[in-house]
């Protein structure tokens, strides 16, 4: 499968919070070191071991705003006290140059993708149950009980909006969840390198 219109090059991902995007974006990175990873802007303090510009742009809820109002944001979204906004320049620069595009972001940015980029796919990424996220979201001991309970909530609000996606992955079996993003993103046989 190629790439042929410039919003098939962009990919979304989405899926509650604690349900393992992460992982089985850095798996597919290193599978595929030429597919291009958007790193979002936030005004989220940085976790323990999260660098600047790797994780995330770490800024000020000022100097997101002033990225909202020049409209350097593809898209941007509140969660859980936070904003999150995926910067429109290196998406656009990614693109023309033909390489491929995942943007990891919540239901609401997903949404706003689909006007820029009506197109490009979209992901959902599932967990095995709530029960199952409750007890990755604690085991990861990242979080607060406050923002672990936040999240949770916005969990079950998230998922009410899984069919609106191309695809469900259901991320219980990290393996089999890679097998079945790659088969989404190339189909059974191709690699992004293909024409
Ligand atoms: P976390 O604080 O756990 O890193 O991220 C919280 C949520 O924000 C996750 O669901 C993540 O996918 C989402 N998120 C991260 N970056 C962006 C972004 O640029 N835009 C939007 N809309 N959501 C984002």
């Amino acid at each position: 499968m190629g790439f042929s219109r410039d919003s098939q090059r962009v990919v979304v991902i989405t899926g509650p919070s604690g349900v393992g995007k992460g992982t089985l974006l850095q798996q597919l990175q290193q599978k595929y070191p030429q597919i291009h990873i958007s790193i979002s802007a936030t005004t989220r303090s940085p976790r323990a071991g999260e660098v600047e510009g790797q994780h995330y742009f770490f800024v000020s809820p000022a100097e997101f705003q002033t990225m909202v109002t020049g409209g350097e944001l593809l898209e941007w979204a509140e969660f859980a006290g936070n904003c999150y906004g995926t910067p429109r320049k290196p998406v656009e620069t990614q693109v023309s140059q033909g390489n491929l595009v995942i943007l990891e972001i919540e239901v609401e940015g997903a949404r706003q993708v689909r006007q820029t980029f009506p197109d490009a796919l979209q992901i959902f990424v599932l967990p095995p149950s709530l029960g199952e996220l409750e007890k990755r979201l604690r085991s990861r001991g990242q979080d607060s009980e406050a923002a672990i309970d936040r999240r949770l909530d916005k969990a079950k609000e998230e998922l009410a909006a899984a069919p609106e996606f191309d695809v469900q992955v259901v991320n219980d079996h990290l393996p089999t969840a890679l097998a079945t993003l790659e088969m989404a993103l190339f189909g059974p046989h191709d690699s992004p390198g293909d024409p």
